[in-house]
């Protein structure tokens, strides 16, 4: 890409998918689109919102993919709702476990097309990290997904079905008639950091999520979702505003040159212009701290000039820095730095007065760390010429 070329949202948004015999997918709606789908089969509009309530439950808080077990809703409109509706998540076509627990789900979606979700078990926490794309529109150059093409983006059920079919996995939907279980949850936080750029596919995004957050249903609190987008300036905003969840953003470099390189929406939206928009973004969102990614990359990115330059560069922003040490793919133009590189770095931020974790690649040896997604089925791939020349290398 030379530096003019614009970065073009070039995203085919498929409609609503009508599955088996003109049948609409509950999963994804809103609450409004449900009742208006409701209303349109024939459920009376006084009771309209009611069916919605009880509806959403069975889907979202016990789990169930059809309309026969939904025991508080009379036989007749049970048969009527399995005539017009189905509940619909993506498939899993293969589940890959790593050494440390950590697993990858190959998921197919409608077209054929496949994106992949990772589940990360810690200690305290349960992390799901999910797609929000086939392929990705950007290039950065130190990630596989941007050597995919982007074939398209998912709608709202393939990204809140996700989370289902984790969940699935798990086992984590309680017995229908029980009570939920009250131990930790397994999948209790969610990471919008797996293939694609989610501020370009704004509006899905927005509607999963408000369904993972809904009370009635998954209900996370919106504290334990991450959003992470390499700097789409003018969503940053509407983030806050109409998701309020918590920002993650892929900084990776402390020069508009370097960035350039890295990650070329730079060139659209500059470092100056990004950390305007972050700064809003807590008082906004009424939320804490902005999670600074910064990708260890051995001789481009990790001096102690550039701790210090990343320092000035977000004073005043309540942030944590996130080191990750560089995954490497097959064809990567890049090393990761040392680990005592690594440390010094940290150290530096640290000192400053910054938390400055340093990223444990999970899942490795399943291809499951960060920035080593890519569905192998996709043929549309750049060659490692095409991505050095985008690199600038
Ligand atoms: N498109 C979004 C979210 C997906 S990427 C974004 O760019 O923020 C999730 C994180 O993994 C980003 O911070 C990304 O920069 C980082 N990443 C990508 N490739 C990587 C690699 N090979 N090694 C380590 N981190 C990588
Ligand atoms: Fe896309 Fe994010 Fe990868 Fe950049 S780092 S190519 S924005 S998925």
């Amino acid at each position: 890409m030379t530096p003019d070329t614009p970065i073009t949202q070039d995203v085919l948004t498929i409609p609503r998918k009508l599955p088996e015999a003109g049948r609409q997918n509950l999963v994804g709606l809103t609450r409004q689109e449900m009742r208006d789908a409701l209303i349109a089969a024939g459920t009376p509009e006084k009771q309209a919102k009611m069916r919605v309530g009880q509806i959403w439950q069975w889907i979202y808080q016990k789990g169930v993919r059809s309309f026969e077990p939904m025991t508080n809703l009379a036989k007749d409109y049970r048969a009527t709702l399995s005539e017009h509706f189905v509940i619909e998540i993506p498939e899993v076509v293969s589940r890959q476990v790593s050494d440390d627990g950590t697993r990858k789900y190959l998921v197919r979606i409608a077209g054929g097309h496949e994106v992949e979700t990772v589940y990360i078990p810690e200690t305290d926490r349960g992390t799901l990290c999910i797609s929000s794309q086939v392929g990705c529109t950007l290039t950065c150059s130190f990630c596989h997904t941007g050597t995919q093409k982007l074939v398209r983006n998912l709608t709202a059920a393939e990204i809140i079905g996700q989370v289902m079919l984790a969940r699935d996995d798990l086992g984590e939907w309680p017995e229908p008639g029980r009570a939920p279980k009250n131990e930790q949850r397994l999948v209790s936080n969610i990471v919008l950091m797996g293939m694609g750029e989610p501020l370009y596919n704004f509006e899905a995004v927005r509607n999963a999520m408000k369904i993972a957050m809904d009370n009635e249903g998954i209900s996370l609190s919106r504290r334990r979702i991450t959003l992470s987008t390499s700097g789409v300036v003018p969503e940053i905003a509407r983030t806050a505003e109409e998701i309020g969840c918590l920002l993650a953003v892929s900084f990776h470099a402390t020069t508009d040159a370097v960035r350039d390189k890295l990650v070329p929406i730079n060139k659209r939206w500059n470092i100056a212009e990004l950390l305007e928009a972050l700064r809003a973004y807590p008082k906004l969102s009424n939320s804490e701290r902005i999670t600074f990614e910064y990708v260890m990359l051995k001789g481009v990115n990790d001096s102690d000039e550039d701790a210090r330059r990343l320092i000035r560069l977000i004073s005043g922003i309540p942030a944590k820095i996130n080191l990750i040490p560089f995954n490497e793919w097959p064809g990567s133009p890049y090393e990761r730095s040392d680990w005592k590189r690594i440390r010094a770095f940290a150290d530096i931020i640290y000192k400053a007065g910054y938390a400055s974790p340093i990223r444990t690649p999970r899942g490795e040896d399943i291809m499951a760390a960060c920035g080593q997604l890519k569905s192998a089925t996709e043929r549309a791939r750049k060659s490692r010429r095409e991505i050095a020349a985008e690199a600038g290398l």
